[in-house]
């Protein structure tokens, strides 16, 4: 495969952008080789500048659910088109969009939209602070929930992937404010709030994690945190903005049946337009200004072409529940695929799946938490990844991500996968 255009577009960004890229996941650097720049895509499809095609598994790290260019989204923003572009003022769509997201996410009963899911999970825990009158938040090592400063410590996604999980420039005082523990592990979080008491604002986790590799909530996990946050006066925030219209319509707060009293949502929520979103309690909602004293705004929140793509998205998926059904199935397909190739071929890799969230962790332990997906080696991963793409296949640049399926993938598109990964898991064997 020919990647001279990406090459020259990688020298130059590189020059003028830190490490070329504008999100560091972007990046190949943990893999080995630079960035594939795209120019185009269209249904499972990317195309890059030098002409090379690949049937996509990020969409986008999740928003492309319905496939890349879906003409009904499309079509949403070229009638918004000619109203122009951004008012600064208030619009019928944000009302619309805001009673979709009331009617689909179980815990929410009043929501404030954003423009992505770091100023949701930002807010998130300005608003609990505020509510409760406390200053401490609990989250979990390994979990990702955006680039905030109270976030970035033991944090998932491209900062285990840079090696950078506690980033340089988040001072002392705001990182004094955020304990962790370790994921699944209630008995933990129990000691940290037992030595934190009444200081606790929030426990925010992803109830399905995403950002260390797949790792799915254990059971009893979940329940745990919600009778520990109810019985000690705890804001439990989900951060669903990858699970969130994903795992369900109404993410994995319906998936597993457990409402939490907060909610962060991004990625599919604008259709891949820039959205975010934060809710809950109504009594929790309305301390946010103007209604009242924690403050919280955006110039751009709620833009009307946003808003065209984010109500058609969830329109569509609000009454498609055979959506999911697809996607679990084909994922199902996919993950027993997998098993079956390293059968042939004596290998017994680890891997988790939620619906259509799936990692494949090149380690024999079970992966339950942080400490565990860090048994997977690095370089088999890297390998693995290099040799899938030459077959045309895109899998997200790191160990510590997981997969997004979308629908445009076809019984016979899975099996273009299961044969590429069978190819490429067998190269693997003169490393092992
Ligand atoms: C992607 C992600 C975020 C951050 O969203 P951005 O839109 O990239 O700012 C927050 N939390 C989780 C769980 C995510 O996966």
């Amino acid at each position: 495969m020919n990647h001279t255009a990406s090459q020259n577009l990688f020298q130059r960004a590189q020059k003028i952008i830190p490490g070329g890229v504008n999100s560091p996941v972007r990046a190949f650097k943990a893999v080995g080789g630079n960035p594939i720049f795209i120019k185009s895509a269209k249904g499972a499809y990317l195309y890059d500048v030098d002409g090379n095609q690949y049937l996509d598994f990020i969409n986008s790290w999740g928003p492309m659910i319905l496939g890349h260019s879906c003409e009904m989204i499309q079509d949403a923003i070229k009638e918004a088109l000619p109203h122009s572009f951004s008012y600064g003022a208030p619009t019928e769509r944000e009302i619309e969009m805001a009673e979709l997201i009331i009617s689909m996410v179980p815990s929410i009963e009043k929501v404030r939209l954003v423009n992505s899911g770091t100023e949701a999970t930002m807010s998130a825990i300005r608003v609990a602070r505020g509510y409760t009158g406390r200053d401490k938040i609990i989250k979990f090592e390994g979990c990702y929930h955006g680039h905030g400063d109270s976030f970035l410590i033991s944090a998932g996604s491209g900062a285990i992937t840079l090696g950078v999980p506690d980033s340089p420039g988040v001072t002392k005082g705001v990182a004094q404010d955020t304990l962790t523990a370790p994921y699944n592990n209630l008995a933990a979080v129990e000691n940290i709030v037992n030595a934190n008491e009444g200081q606790i604002a929030a426990i925010i986790v992803e109830p399905v994690a995403g950002n260390m590799g797949l790792v799915t909530p254990a059971p009893g996990f979940l329940e745990g945190l919600r009778e520990l946050c109810t019985r000690s006066g705890i804001i439990l925030i989900f951060d669903e903005v990858m699970t969130g219209f994903r795992l369900a319509k109404g993410g994995a707060q319906e998936l597993y049946g457990i409402t939490p009293d907060m909610t962060t949502l991004g990625k599919i929520i604008g259709g891949g337009l820039p959205v975010g979103a934060y809710g809950g309690k109504k009594e929790i909602m309305d301390v946010v200004a103007p209604a009242g004293p924690v403050y919280q705004a955006g110039t751009l929140s709620g833009n009307p072409i946003a808003m065209a793509a984010g109500v058609i998205m969830l329109k569509f998926l609000s009454k498609h529940d055979e959506v999911y059904n697809y996607l679990h199935n084909i994922s199902d397909k996919l993950v027993t695929g997998m098993r079956d190739n390293m059968q042939t071929l004596g290998m017994n890799f680890t891997i988790n799946q939620v619906g259509s969230m799936f990692s494949l962790f090149f380690t024999r332990q079970e992966v339950k938490d942080f400490e565990s997906a860090k048994t997977s080696n690095l370089d088999l991963f890297g390998r693995y990844f290099n040799s899938m793409l030459n077959r045309g296949i895109y899998l997200a640049p790191s160990q510590f991500e997981s997969l997004f399926l979308s629908t445009v993938i076809t019984d016979e598109l899975a099996d273009q996968y299961l044969e590429a990964n069978l190819a490429s898991l067998r190269e693997l064997k003169n490393y092992l």
